[in-house]
């Protein structure tokens, strides 16, 4: 069911607190290294402006440990400071988020104003979704939006107990969480076939509930990644020293038998003597590695086969980059399938933090139906899980 929107609230000269997911990459020194976050919540700020609002914006950023100094670079005001260049007008920022200060500017707040309060995640109350912080924080706007994509698969106070300390009426999701949703419910509910996913990464035990969900709906499972040892491991193959899972050889098994002929295992890979950078690298062919060598990307042969597949797909979704793409010797494979994702008709979806990263990286950000704001979120939805943040908004 469709939820609530921005749109169906009435914002003419009210106060609007809204969740955003400001929980943006930042350097060592605590600049905001990539402001993707910030700009996808400007359509929703802006129209909220536009209707005669004034803003109270509130957001987590990293993960703070209650010691002030260490959380310095957690305080939101160089964000705060980058939302003020992109949106074109003053925002003004306060040190607390439920206190004094934070009190005395919200009530401040003329059509049209911006207030950003301090890191929720700087207040006990957040993590433990404390109903007595969460009515101070609904205290400072007479309505709750949530457009917090990167943040819903959490119960915390500002994404829980906040909006249900508001009337239902006045809570809503903004347009960054309604184009996720929309987006993942084409491809959980009637995906264009055939329906391919690529699934690579880390590792299998992050993803198997998602394969599990996805199995039940894709044409073709492509695997690439450190992920692909743990399955030629457990189809008895030898992997050298390559990344796996010892412990989920079983959960692979099953996986493959679930899967049958859906889930394709790359036919090539680029393998390396160590992980250090200027190692000696090779292209193996089939399914064994030698002893020694660790595999670190797909091979040439597999990266063309899955562009093909990806190329002829109606819908694709990618989670999980096919290499370790940071180190530039073993970024092909994961640079081919976003290509491939770029140049297909298809609806492409990428999700996952690293897959973002690697997809913005490359330059393929816009060519691609959409790339999500949430890792964790993204891949929760995509096991099937509902979340209590949403089930708090009603439906329209
Ligand atoms: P995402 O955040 O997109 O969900 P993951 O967190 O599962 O992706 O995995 C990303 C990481 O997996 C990357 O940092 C990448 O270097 C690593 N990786 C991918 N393939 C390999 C491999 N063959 N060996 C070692 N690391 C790998
Ligand atoms: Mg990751």
């Amino acid at each position: 069911m469709p939820k609530q929107t921005i749109r169906d609230l009435d914002l003419s000269g009210k106060r609007v607190l809204v969740r955003v997911d400001f929980n943006v990459p930042q350097t060592k020194d605590g600049a905001v290294s990539d402001d993707r976050r910030i700009r996808a919540a400007l359509p929703t700020l802006n129209f909220a402006l536009e209707k005669g609002a004034s803003l109270v914006l509130v957001s987590h950023l990293g993960r703070p440990t209650g010691n002030p100094e260490e959380d310095a670079p957690f305080k939101l005001d160089r964000v705060a400071a980058r939302l003020q260049e992109l949106i074109g007008r003053p925002v003004k920022k306060v040190n607390d988020t439920v206190g004094p200060e934070a009190q005395a500017a919200a009530a401040a707040l003329k059509p049209g104003d911006i207030l950003v309060v301090e890191n929720v995640r700087f207040n006990k109350g957040e993590k433990k979704g404390d109903p007595a912080f969460a009515k101070q924080l609904a205290g400072l706007a007479d309505a709750y939006v949530n457009d917090a994509f990167g943040t819903c698969h959490r119960d915390e106070a500002s994404m829980v107990a906040v909006p249900e300390a508001f009337p239902a009426e006045n809570r809503a999701i903004g347009f960054l969480v309604e184009k996720e949703l929309q987006i993942l419910d084409t491809l959980l509910g009637k995906p264009k076939p055939p329906m391919v996913a690529v699934m690579g990464g880390a590792k299998v035990s992050d993803k198997i509930l998602v394969i599990e969900n996805l199995l039940k709906r894709v044409d073709k499972l492509l695997i690439g990644g450190a992920m692909t040892y743990t399955f030629l491991k457990a189809q008895g193959h030898s992997i050298g020293k390559s990344r796996s899972e010892a412990d989920k050889l079983d959960e692979a098994n099953k996986l493959l038998e679930l899967a049958g002929s859906k889930l394709v295992l790359p036919v090539d890979h680029l393998m390396a003597t160590s992980l250090d950078v200027g190692a000696e690298t090779k292209v193996v062919e089939g399914s064994d590695l030698p002893d020694g060598w660790l595999g670190l990307d797909i091979g040439p042969k597999t990266a063309a086969a899955y562009g093909e597949i990806i190329k002829n797909a109606g819908t694709v979704v990618w989670n999980g980059p096919m290499g370790k793409f940071e180190d530039e010797p073993y970024r092909n494979g994961t640079l081919k399938v976003a290509e491939a994702m770029a140049s297909s008709p298809a609806v492409t979806v990428v999700g996952g933090g690293e897959t973002a990263e690697a997809v913005e990286t490359f330059g393929f950000a816009d060519k691609v139906s959409h790339v999500s704001t949430g890792g964790g979120a993204f891949l929760e939805c995509l096991e099937g899980k509902s979340f209590n943040s949403l089930k708090v908004i009603p439906d329209r």
